[in-house]
């Protein structure tokens, strides 16, 4: 015990947001020269949250996240930090196109698209996803003046107001619902896109706005030279035998750590200096659903807004939290012989926007995309359904759910042969939705809990960002935060 004293943590949350938190928590220590107990609660029986990696006949499947954008690096720092830098894998070079359904049949996106804004004016003229009328209103965002409103609005509003409904509708919100499954006219612009309000303040146009910042790192720019050869360049990163191969090095990397998995955080006790005594009084005490009462000096929140507005109601005003809509989705994975398919697919998958009318709101062909997802002599095919608005899909009875995806899958692909084996996920209330505001309310709760509870820190999905890399960064902020609280 170093300075005399054991700093007990509890991590509410076992997903990559509370992991990393734990991870950090437990270097803060080593740095700090102190002696950290850490404890990880989760109700599920399984390591990793969202994430959900099955290795099963030679396949690596993606239950939840599939990849993560390279550019951001706090994931790729995690991963050297835990020795699996080397295992990191970027998308199949030769399948970068990515289609969008329109009436029923697939259009290549334009060359140029940044998140649905246009930057290469000839591909976009030239695109058969857009009408005469939908492309001379995009290109009104070049004479609009840009709004001189300060603060947030919904990320539907500020497209439709500079490039017009139809490229909202027909490109960006199929583009962005792989994000958010969101309904745009609800989502925060400053809490998903400031980089499109940006634009339209420095540059007077969205689309000048992003063609000026593009390239500006798309792919890892911190010494891209320490990654794997087969990672450089690529957009997009993974690990080649999955997103668990990072949980696998957490827990590797937390022995010594405690954790409760099967058991729910159900209440959070603030105690008054002088109210707890005895050796083992605390500031906080957390208590599980298996009776257990964890004393804690410092206490991280990484569970669904949902979740983390229970545990803080008796102590904060919760309304920032309740106000966070979460959307289900549902996915289902099909494996197939190639010979069965008879199609060499050239891209990477599909879009479909809500107006197709169809179940699935894309496929990934994962097996083109990922090279290292399949046997070379099978196709996988990665199915979405589930959107706001279009939830009840997802608790389809199995067979319903499949026979509506194949038949989706017939329509735009021809594809009839029967799946080797199919997956499905369902992922009921996964997708947080950051209403317009989120920023303000999140820093005004943040603040409350700095004033309030010291020691105590939400971090995670609900808000600062749904990407791997925000859910890490933000896990390793809190482990600094909280540290110091306790540090005094
Ligand atoms: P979670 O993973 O949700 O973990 C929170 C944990 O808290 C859960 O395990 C839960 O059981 C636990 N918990 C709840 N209540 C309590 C309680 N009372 N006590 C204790 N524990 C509790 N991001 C990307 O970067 N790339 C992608 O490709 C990508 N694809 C996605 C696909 C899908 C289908 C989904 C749903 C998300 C995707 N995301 C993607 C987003 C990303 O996966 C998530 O934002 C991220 O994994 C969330 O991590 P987290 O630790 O914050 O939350």
């Amino acid at each position: 015990r170093s300075n005399g004293k054991l700093d007990r943590f509890v991590v509410i949350g076992g997903g990559i947001s509370g992991l990393t938190s734990a991870f950090y928590l437990k270097k803060e220590a080593e740095l700090r020269g102190r002696e950290a107990h850490i404890t990880v609660v989760d109700p599920s029986e399984r390591i990793g949250g969202k994430i959900n990696t099955l290795r099963k006949e030679g396949f690596v499947i993606e239950k939840g996240p599939d990849s993560f954008l390279a550019r951001k690096t706090p994931i790729i720092d995690l991963a050297f930090d835990l020795g699996i830098g080397n295992e990191l894998t970027g998308t199949n070079p030769a399948a970068k196109k990515t289609y969008i359904v329109h009436r029923g049949k697939l259009h290549p996106m334009p060359p140029g698209l940044v998140l649905g804004v246009p930057t290469e004016i000839m591909p976009f003229a030239k695109t058969g996803l857009l009408s005469w009328g939908g492309k001379a209103r995009a290109m009104l965002d070049f004479v609009l003046p840009a709004s001189k409103a300060e603060g947030d609005e919904s990320l539907g509003s500020f497209l439709s107001r500079r490039v017009g409904p139809e490229v909202m509708e027909r490109i960006a919100e199929p583009l962005l619902a792989g994000i958010y499954a969101g309904d745009l006219n609800k989502l925060s612009l400053q809490a998903t896109f400031p980089q499109f309000r940006e634009a339209e303040r420095r540059h007077g146009s969205l689309i000048r706005g992003t063609r000026a910042n593009r390239g500006k790192g798309t792919a890892a720019p911190a010494a891209p030279g320490r990654l794997p050869k087969r990672a450089q360049g690529s957009m997009f990163l993974t690990f080649q035998n999955g997103l668990a191969t990072m949980l696998e090095a957490l827990t590797e990397a937390l022995a010594g750590c405690d954790s409760r998995f099967g058991c729910k955080a159900v209440a959070f006790r603030k105690n008054e200096p002088g109210e707890a005594d005895g050796p083992e009084a605390a500031p906080y005490d957390v208590l599980l659903s298996n009776g257990e009462i964890l004393p804690a000096d410092g206490v991280v929140i990484t569970a669904p807004a949902f979740d983390a507005a229970d545990l803080l109601e008796p102590h904060l005003p919760v309304d920032a939290l309740r106000s966070i809509d979460y959307v289900s989705v549902a996915n289902v994975v099909m494996a197939f012989d190639k010979a069965a398919i008879g199609i060499d697919f050239d891209g990477s998958g599909f879009l479909v926007p809500r107006s197709e009318g169809m179940t699935i709101t894309a496929c990934t062909w994962t097996s083109a995309k990922w090279l290292h997802s399949s046997p070379s002599d099978k196709v996988l095919l990665r199915c979405y359904v589930g959107r706001a608005g279009d939830e009840e899909v997802v608790d389809l009875p199995d067979g319903a759910l499949t026979d509506a995806v194949r038949r989706d899958i017939k329509s735009v692909l021809g594809i009839t042969a029967e799946p080797l084996f199919t997956e499905i996920t369902r992922l009921h209330r996964s997708m947080p939705q950051y209403p317009v505001g989120h920023l303000e309310a999140t820093a005004r709760l943040r603040a409350q809990l700095r004033a309030e509870m010291p020691g105590v820190w939400i971090a995670g999905a609900a808000f600062e960002g749904v990407g791997l890399p925000d859910c890490i960064r933000q896990g390793k902020d809190a482990a600094a935060i909280v540290y110091d609280a306790v540090e005094g």
